[in-house]
């Protein structure tokens, strides 16, 4: 079995002990840097399955190495920040982060957001090749456009439908208004935003048996929406 490789990008040293001492007790290997320039490095030449990023850096923003990441891998990379602002975890999720936790932050919950990370990144190979997405009783036929709850056919509008795709395939990302309005709509503009909302809760009230307490789709209030994997 190859362990999973993670990097560890946090100038704090009290918190990256915290993180080490974690990744160890559950048997990962890890590099460390504490900078966003021994980020970089690391990141190109351990080429990790998931990279552990702190926004807080001496020499570089957070969301900047994000962006140069991005621009060459779609490694996964899990932000770990004290910042807690809505629009913190809006840059750094368009800029290309895959998750956000805020500092501080329980084991369990730093454990299974990587153990996502990792799922996705197993997976993605994988899935790119299937027409057919399933997710619970949800599934997606692409080849034939149509969507089913429990093998019932769910009547969807053609927009509804983009938002179901664009959900499905990225599967336990937050999707910001931002970045969901650019893909589904082309043009991103703020005031889309309560349409969106709009749009959201119609094809819920078709997903979800029970709307109020959702399944699928999950809301990050200020931020985005987020497919569950069931
Ligand atoms: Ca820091």
């Amino acid at each position: 079995m190859v362990k999973n490789k993670i990097l560890v990008v946090e100038d704090d040293p009290a918190i990256s002990s915290l993180i080490r001492t974690t990744l160890e007790t559950q048997d990962y290997q890890y590099h460390t840097a504490q900078s966003g320039a021994g980020a970089l490095i690391e990141a190109a030449s351990y080429n990790p399955d998931v990279i552990i990023l702190d926004l807080g850096l001496p020499d570089m923003d957070g969301v900047d190495i994000i962006k140069k990441v991005r621009s060459w891998s779609n490694m996964p990379i899990i932000v770990v920040s004290a910042r807690t602002e809505d629009q913190d975890k809006v840059d750094a999720l368009d800029a290309g982060a895959d998750d956000y936790l805020t500092k501080p932050f329980s084991i369990e919950e730093f454990l299974a957001r990587l153990r996502a990370a990792l799922r996705r990144s197993h997976a993605e190979p994988k899935s790119s090749g299937d027409s057919v997405y399933r997710n619970g009783e949800l599934s997606i036929d692409y080849a034939a456009g149509c969507a089913y709850v429990g093998g019932e056919e769910v009547h969807l509008t053609p927009i509804e439908y983009k938002l179901l795709c664009l959900l499905a395939q990225n599967t336990g990302k937050v999707l910001t208004h931002n970045y969901i309005l650019k893909e589904v709509w082309g043009a991103p503009q703020a005031s889309d935003i309560p349409s969106l909302r709009v749009f959201m809760a119609t094809l819920r009230k078709k997903l979800e048996h029970t709307p109020g307490s959702p399944h699928y789709i999950q809301t990050h209030i200020g931020v985005g929406y987020r497919m569950l994997r069931q």
